[in-house]
């Protein structure tokens, strides 16, 4: 999964930061508001977490803008305590869910796993396909009851296409997925990704659509 982070306070945002990508999501921080229109205005991402009282432009007018392009991305957002009233607006304006600061990191990662399970339509964490499992919580990946090991790279590539069956991903849009600003990505990166799935999974598990990407079947 892919996040973006709208915080300006350096601690909590270097925290969020830390312990998201431990978790092994992709994470991409901004500091004010324009930066973070900036960057929903030419990045794909799967949530957001947006601070209120950013600098520049305040989170609400961030959340107002986005939605008002149409966008149906999650946005969890970050308030102080006393702010009841930013609270309602922001979820009036479309926000999917708050946490109020100071916050505990595991409350911060259990609502990012529910607002993006909710949004994929799922009551439930796991996802099954084809005697695959995977359970964004405890990251935990099984095949025909057998656990699975897999690296973070690898668990974030078929968390992915695990999300809907069927379609087709672009290497580019992988990598996007996979990787935040700033950090290398050797060219075939995806592809030993893909090569070690496959050997872990099955062959079959993840098709290769020639010249277009990759994608696990679809089930009907
Ligand atoms: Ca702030």
């Amino acid at each position: 999964m892919r996040l973006l982070l709208a915080e300006d306070d350096q601690m909590i945002g270097e925290a969020v930061r830390t312990g998201l990508r431990r978790q092994g999501l992709t994470v991409d921080w901004v500091q004010d508001g324009i930066a973070a229109k900036a960057a929903l205005g030419t990045e794909t991402f799967d949530l957001i977490l947006l601070d209120l009282g950013l600098p520049k432009l305040d989170g609400l007018q961030v959340l107002r803008w986005l939605r008002g392009t149409g966008s149906t991305t999650p946005v969890l957002i970050l308030t102080a305590r006393d702010s009841v009233n930013d609270r309602i607006k922001g979820l009036d304006a479309g926000a999917d869910d708050y946490i109020i600061k100071p916050f505990e990191f595991e409350e911060l990662a259990a609502r990012v796993r529910a607002v993006s399970r909710r949004k994929s339509g799922r009551a439930d964490n796991v996802i099954e396909h084809m005697g695959v499992t995977l359970n964004p919580a405890n990251r935990a990946v099984t095949r025909d009851g057998e656990n699975v090991s897999l690296s973070q790279r690898e668990f974030s590539l078929l968390e992915a296409l695990l999300e809907r069956p069927g379609q087709v991903w672009s290497r580019s849009q992988l990598e996007e997925r996979l990787y935040g600003w700033g950090e290398e990505v050797e060219s075939n990166a995806v592809e030993v990704h893909i090569h070690n799935l496959r050997k872990k999974l099955a062959p079959e598990f993840i098709q290769n659509v020639r010249g277009v990407g990759y994608r696990v079947r679809a089930t009907q």
